[in-house]
């Protein structure tokens, strides 16, 4: 069995011409033998034809064999003289009388009848083959059919050499077809080379693979579509996998995590965030065990669960590596033969921490808020039971009444403040002033309270600081840090100080208080959170000073900080940007 193109072209096209010109050649010889012998048949016709008009119907025996071995030796050929009854008169080679009857030699029954009579037969006297031509003559008289006979082998040497001839030429005629054959099935078979091998770089996804258009026959068509196929199959692979990085874009964006498992709970695709949730690399290879990536016996609970049936299932847990999180997890059971499920991971931690802060913040206003309520029922109650006949205490349980009632008010203030400052659209009224101005301001609001306590309250430094700010935001926050300084210092000063540098604007309050340890540094803006607790309630303190102070320093894009020893004092310093 042949494989190659060129080849078979090839061969097949040779067995062709091979097969025409061996029918040709067959044909040729048969023609030129016909021919020859034709011509061979007409010279000894019209050869007969003159021996025939040279003899005579009275001219004796002898006279006539004279005649006939004079034609013989003129031509070659021997002549006969055949009577109407067949029977030979005389002969050029042999004695008539020695010769059967010649009426039944097919060439002497067409002469009898008036025709020329061509036959040719083999010789068996002589081992040859002999052409015989026999034409009528002299009719009615004694004789009636002249014969010559000659031998064949003339003839049949000039057809074979004729043969040979045309056989060369034939020969060369298929060397050269055979030479051309194998150049156009080279060519061709070149050609479908080249397009099998441009299809094959197509099919490798070669942008630059382009087939010859050039001829324009069926290979040079076949080449076109192929051209055009490639640019079709290009746009598509373009679009599905503009389509494709769109999706991967899209999910790698996520902040739900998204998987893919297969029948055999291996990961065919995974987000960024869905590892990520589960503290896994970032990219993890497709094929990885899901046992790998999550060892949670509830979410493979949740995918068995999930393969089982026809809707989505979900679960709020909780997963403990690398950190503590609470997702919401829903798998879905996406093809039943395939078994593939798409799991998904919402990620709840952030909700639930808001909701724990939010629960957190209901129960510490509830118990801020009891012990001024308790304190003001039971004080009431006393006047109502009596108390209001003491007049030796009555004014001291009334005066009670309006302190917690203060505090009550100052709590809810604080409380507005901060649900002021927390709403998303909270917003700032800045101007510019000068803060040493409303520092000084400050200072002189609190001058009395400081004076009370006895201490010396400062401000340090001269000249105008120059601030951009929501000035009435900021007064409350150097009103918060003074309270506290001036509360919780016992004896010494409280120092004011304020001052510019290349981008900020600063201001400081020092106090020679009781300090803060340095674990609760960090904690003391929180809300309601307190270093010592019966010590801030009783100074009417709300726990809520300092978080609002961080608000506002926040929504001013500064910062506030805190430098502390315990015994040592205090100092709470504000920057904020200087425009
Ligand atoms: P409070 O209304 O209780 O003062 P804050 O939020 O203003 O609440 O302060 C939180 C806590 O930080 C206070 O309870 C107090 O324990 C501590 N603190 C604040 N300022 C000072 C200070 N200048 N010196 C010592 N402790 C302070």
């Amino acid at each position: 069995m042949i494989r190659s193109l060129r080849a078979r072209l090839f061969v097949a096209t040779a067995l062709v011409l091979l097969l025409a010109m061996a029918g040709l050649l067959f044909s040729l010889s048969r023609v030129e033998r016909a021919w020859l012998s034709d011509r061979n048949a007409d010279a000894l016709e019209r050869h007969a034809r003159e021996v025939a008009l040279v003899l005579d119907g009275t001219m004796p025996a002898s006279a006539l064999s004279e005649r006939l071995a004079a034609a013989d030796s003129a031509s070659g050929c021997r002549v006969t003289l055949v009577a109407r009854d067949g029977r030979v008169v005389a002969d050029s080679r042999a004695l008539a009388d020695s010769l059967e009857n010649h009426g039944d030699r097919p060439e002497v029954v067409a002469a009898l009848a008036g025709r020329a009579g061509r036959d040719i037969r083999h010789s068996h006297s002589l081992g040859v083959d002999l052409q015989y031509v026999a034409v009528p003559a002299r009719a009615g008289s004694e004789w009636a059919v002249v014969r010559v006979a000659e031998p064949l082998e003339l003839v049949r040497a000039l057809d074979a050499s004729l043969l040979r001839v045309s056989a060369l030429a034939i020969v060369g005629v298929l060397l050269a077809s055979f030479v051309l054959a194998f150049w156009v099935s080279n060519h061709f078979a070149s050609r479908v080379k080249a397009l099998e091998s441009v299809s094959v770089r197509i099919g490798a996804g070669e942008d630059a693979a382009r087939a010859l258009e050039l001829p324009a026959d069926e290979l040079g068509r076949l080449g076109a579509a192929l051209n055009r196929m490639s640019a079709e199959l290009r746009a598509r692979l373009h679009a599905l996998e503009h389509e494709r990085d769109e999706r991967e874009h899209i999910l790698a964006h996520m902040t739900d995590g998204v998987a893919l498992l297969d029948a055999g709970n291996r990961l065919v695709h995974a987000n960024a965030s869905f590892a990520e949730l589960l503290g896994a690399v970032a990219q993890v290879p497709s094929g990885t065990p899901f046992s790998e990536v999550a060892r949670s016996a509830e979410l493979d609970e949740l995918l068995a669960r999930a393969r089982a049936s026809h809707v989505a299932v979900e679960a709020d847990l909780r997963l403990w590596s690398p950190r503590q999180r609470f997702v919401r997890a829903v798998a879905t059971r996406l093809d039943p033969e395939r078994g593939e499920v798409l799991l998904v991971l919402h990620d709840l931690t952030e909700v639930e921490r808001v909701n724990r802060i939010r629960q957190d913040f209901v129960a510490n206003v509830s118990h801020e808020l009891r012990t001024p309520l308790t304190s003001l029922r039971g004080y009431a109650e006393t006047l109502l039971d009596g108390g209001l006949e003491d007049e030796a205490r009555r004014e001291g349980f009334v005066r009670v009444i309006r302190d917690q009632a203060e505090r009550l008010q100052a709590l809810l203030d604080d409380l507005l403040s901060l649900a002021e400052l927390e709403r998303p659209e909270a917003s700032l009224r800045r101007e510019r002033f000068d803060l040493r101005e409303l520092l000084a301001r400050q200072v002189a609001v609190f001058q009395a309270a400081a004076e009370r306590g006895g201490l010396k309250l400062v401000l340090e430094g001269e000249g105008p600081v120059e601030a951009t700010a929501d000035r009435s935001r900021l007064e409350q926050v150097i009103a918060n840090l003074l309270d506290n300084a001036i509360k919780y210092t016992e004896r010494g000063s409280v120092t004011v100080r304020a001052g510019t540098d290349a981008s900020r604007v600063w201001c400081e309050v020092a106090d020679t208080g009781p300090g803060i340890p340095a674990e609760d540094q960090p904690r003391v803006f929180e809300r309601f959170y307190r270093v010592d607790k019966a010590r801030s309630r009783d100074k009417g303190g709300t726990g809520l000073g300092l978080s609002i102070v961080k608000h506002i320093v926040g929504l001013h894009g500064g910062e506030v900080s805190l430098r502390s020893e315990p015994g040592a004092g205090s100092a709470f310093r504000i920057e904020l940007p200087r425009a």
